[in-house]
């Protein structure tokens, strides 16, 4: 059984392990996560290199996903690497400490104190401790604690309501960037953009630096969700990055907010990640809690293209029970019938010849009781649209492009194949692709297909041509 909600997982100190790392993808694993934040280039272009040989030798593909750091706010170091805090107590974050104690702490964004005023509420380690700003005194804010607890180095901090000036990228991200691009990454992520112009400004970096990549923008800002439409119109997808972004607008908005980004991506023919504690539970324990299994299975129903693994997979104890709890629950949820065709873009004007290629198939694919829809493309364009309207049908993606391939690793209900067709007739490549696909057992005899193919084959130029046939039969269709 096919699973069409891909899983991305996160690689850490957890699944370093050769033998982890292959069962995890044995498991399930489609697109990896490099999670810059921690570790050092060398670390991710090792790891990256072990995912791909792995791959290879299993004769499939994984995408790769850098994650960059981003102007995530921390506090700095204690003398004593942490301190207690109690409700009432007065703390004072301030840009010129060096070294933190009881009364104050220094910070690595020096620009907070402007960003904040009286009033402001700020949340640090995840919001697990609150703080009021009483006043603030050059490059000093002052604070009452509203709730307390243990803070130790390096915690986040992010504002109530959003605010912060912080670009999206820092200098370490376009450092990153390059990293990035020099292996090859297939989706590069940028952390807290605030709009579209922290996305462009990625994708200049990407392309000067020669990169391919996809880009991903995390929604994870207050800011963000106010500007999704037009950074949706300016990056390839998105990631609902609930941790940050229920911090900055509460935990209770996120769920309301993951279904209309889902939806909102989708439209907009964008990709869209779900993540962030999918399977916390799991970071300690072999199964996951029933919360988190209606987690995942209510992702999987919103239509998201992927659910996500962080820490589960990074550090956990149980990385690979965790990819088949999650590989388990995604398919299992998959049952629940693929959203209808409905009215969906049916009074909308199309803007490219592949796209109107795309809609056709899938309309045809829900009237027509087909097996598979086999899309030969060179970028995964038309897969792409293909798989923006639920289907029941797998879409194979057959490419000799191995980018295309891994890319496409993202893409709800489609599955890369490679696929290098002896000749430039068409007839012939079509008669290819249906053997490649009965070989692999996706089609048998008397199964019907549609492919979609660009004519002349060879010339490069979109998808231009879809064509109905029946498995291991030269007679004319009739149905
Ligand atoms: P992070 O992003 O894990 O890099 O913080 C995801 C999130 O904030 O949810
Ligand atoms: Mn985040």
């Amino acid at each position: 059984m096919l699973r069409r909600t891909k899983i991305v997982a996160t690689l850490g100190p957890a699944s370093d392990d050769q033998e982890v790392l292959y069962n995890m993808i044995q498991a399930g694993v489609d697109v990896v996560r490099l999670n810059f934040s921690h570790g050092t280039a060398e670390d991710h272009i090792r790891r990256a290199e072990q995912v791909r040989s792995i791959a290879r030798a299993r004769g499939r593909a994984v995408g790769v996903l850098v994650d960059l750091q981003g102007p995530k706010i921390r506090v700095g170091k204690f003398e004593s690497g942490k301190i207690q805090l109690a409700k009432g107590d007065r703390f004072i974050l301030d840009a010129e400490c060096k070294l933190g104690n009881q009364e104050r702490v220094g910070l690595d964004y020096k620009d907070l104190p402007r960003d904040v005023r009286r009033g402001s509420t700020l949340l640090l380690d995840d919001g697990r401790i609150q703080m009021w700003v009483e006043k603030v005194e050059g490059a000093e804010i002052i604070c009452k604690v509203t709730q307390g607890g243990v803070l130790s180095n390096n915690k986040g901090i992010n504002q109530q309501g959003g605010g912060l000036s912080a670009a999206a990228l820092t200098e370490k991200d376009m450092e990153d960037i390059k990293t990035a691009a020099a292996l090859k990454a297939d989706y590069i992520a940028v952390s807290f953009p605030r709009d579209a112009s922290d996305m462009l400004l990625a994708r200049r970096l990407m392309q000067a630096a020669g990169g391919k990549s996809l880009l991903v923008a995390k929604i994870e800002r207050a800011e963000a969700i106010t500007n999704l439409e037009e950074i949706l119109d300016a990056t390839d997808a998105i990631m609902v990055a609930r941790g940050d972004l229920g911090v900055e607008v509460g935990d209770a908005a996120v769920p309301a907010l993951q279904k209309r980004m889902i939806r909102e991506a989708r439209n907009k023919n964008k990709l869209v990640i779900t993540a962030t504690q999918m399977m916390e539970s799991m970071i300690t324990n072999p199964i996951p809690t029933r919360a988190e299994v209606s987690d995942v299975a209510n992702a999987v129903i919103d239509g998201t293209d992927a659910v996500m693994l962080s820490a589960e997979t990074a550090a956990g104890q149980y990385p690979v029970e965790t990819v088949e709890a999650m590989n388990r629950v995604c398919v299992e949820a998959e049952k629940e019938r693929e959203s209808s065709f409905t009215d969906y873009r049916l009074s909308q004007e199309f803007n490219h010849i592949d796209e109107s290629i795309a809609m056709a198939t899938m309309f045809t694919a829900y009237h027509l009781n087909v097996k598979a829809i086999a899309a030969m493309t060179q970028t995964g364009s038309t897969a792409l649209w293909m798989s923006r309207l639920g289907a029941d049908v797998p879409i194979y993606a057959l490419t000799p492009e191995v980018e295309t391939r891994r890319k496409v690793t993202l893409f709800r209900g489609v599955y890369p194949i490679n696929f290098k067709p002896s000749t430039n007739d068409s007839e012939q490549v079509l008669k290819e692709g249906v053997d490649e696909l009965r070989r692999r057992g996706a089609v048998r005899d008397g199964d019907l297909i549609i492919l979609t193919i660009g004519e002349p084959v060879g010339k490069s130029g979109g998808t231009n041509t879809m064509k109905i046939v029946r498995v291991g039969s030269d007679q004319p269709l009739i149905k």
